[in-house]
């Protein structure tokens, strides 16, 4: 669990949880069970599980939040509207909030409850498939929201499943992950202008079976599932074992600040990547929420376990590419940065933003 030392003897001061968020399980319409979902997740090497049944937290009054082993079971719920539009993955709310008429209605109570919500699937697409319309976030005038799901491997993978038939994709369903839909990564990085949005990635998780004549397969069994999009959160300590109320609120709040990067692990496994700022005399921060005030100048250091195109992207538009492992980025104004790295024509890493200087940021 803890992120390698580096050659140089730098010792980074962060633990990294690996994850899978939007998970749906048997007590809303996913096809696979409690048990079933933490035994995959074990077999996996996840360090945490997001699971966000439809409107009920029924895992957790089940009793299945918490440890499973070196396993973290987190329990959300994802909310919707009355047209089943604006859907929102919502964390840490002692129960689901009985309320559907608008989004801004639920964002705000979300909010009054102590919880944390993010637009899941905010730009989704169907181009070919209808028998599985699209889900997209329509009100995008609110305010208050805390994050967005930028990169949906189940939206991402739909988007472009024809009714013709493509075995492949539903055969090799992860190999057709692409990349994060552009126009979301806009309006997100437009929405960092001002204040800080968290991006994270979801698997949306059903084990779905897609019937196509007279053949019926499960497309992305639930193993398969969790071997493509996680977020890699940047905690200052291990999650306590001993404490799994303090375990959840430290796991949600590092969800909520952004302290973490998405990865795609069918192109490949980022677990150990390094992706941080330092500034003064070896001030060390991670992606995310600043807890202080960055001033420019600074560096910006990624380390990755194998070689990419990696691509330095500040206030939204891309200011420098380099192929490598590792590379080091300097930050000399104010602005928004994050980091992208591409394997070929596929997306593979997302950081959050470094936040440097004061909003707006730019
Ligand atoms: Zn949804
Ligand atoms: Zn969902």
């Amino acid at each position: 669990m803890h992120v390698s030392q580096q050659p140089d003897r730098f010792v980074f001061p962060f633990t990294e949880l690996v994850g899978a968020l939007h998970l749906h399980t048997t007590f809303s319409d996913g096809g696979v069970t409690y048990p079933q979902m933490i035994l995959a997740a074990q077999d996996v090497g996840l360090d945490y599980v997001v699971v966000t049944d439809h409107m009920a937290l029924s895992g957790r009054d089940a009793g299945f939040e918490g440890f499973a082993g070196s396993l973290f079971v987190c329990v959300g719920y994802e909310h919707n509207d009355d047209n089943n539009k604006n859907h929102y993955l919502v964390l840490g709310t002692e129960s689901v909030i009985g309320y559907h008429a608008e989004a801004q209605g639920y964002i705000d109570r979300v909010r009054e409850a102590g919880g944390v919500g993010f637009m899941a699937h905010p730009a989704e697409k169907r181009h070919y498939f209808e028998a599985y319309p699209a889900y997209p976030w329509t009100n995008w005038n609110v305010t208050g929201f805390d994050g967005i799901e930028l990169w949906n491997q189940m939206s991402d993978w739909l988007e472009n499943l024809r009714t013709r038939l493509h075995f492949t994709r539903l055969f090799y369903p992860r190999r057709f992950l692409r990349e994060a839909p552009r126009e979301l990564l806009s309006r997100w990085d437009e929405f960092g202008r001002t204040r800080f949005v968290a991006g994270m990635g979801g698997v949306d998780a059903h084990t779905m079976k897609i019937r196509i004549g007279i053949m019926r397969r499960t497309v992305f069994p639930i193993k398969v599932e969790l071997k493509g999009i996680r977020t890699h959160l940047y905690l200052q300590n291990p999650l306590p074992p001993s404490d799994p109320k303090r375990s959840k609120s430290l796991l949600v709040e590092a969800l909520k600040k952004g302290r973490s990067f998405i990865s795609n692990f069918r192109r490949s496994d980022a677990r150990g990547s390094l992706i941080y700022l330092e500034y003064g005399e070896g001030r060390v921060v991670c992606p995310g929420m600043p807890d202080e005030e960055v001033p420019a100048p600074a560096i910006i250091r990624v380390r990755l376990p194998r070689e990419a195109e990696l691509r330095f992207i500040k206030n939204g538009s891309c200011i420098d590419r380099r192929k490598g492992a590792s590379a080091d980025f300097d930050v000399r104004t104010k602005g928004s940065y994050r980091i992208e790295a591409w394997l070929g024509k596929h997306a593979w890493i997302y950081s959050n933003p470094f936040c440097v200087g004061g909003y707006p940021l730019w």
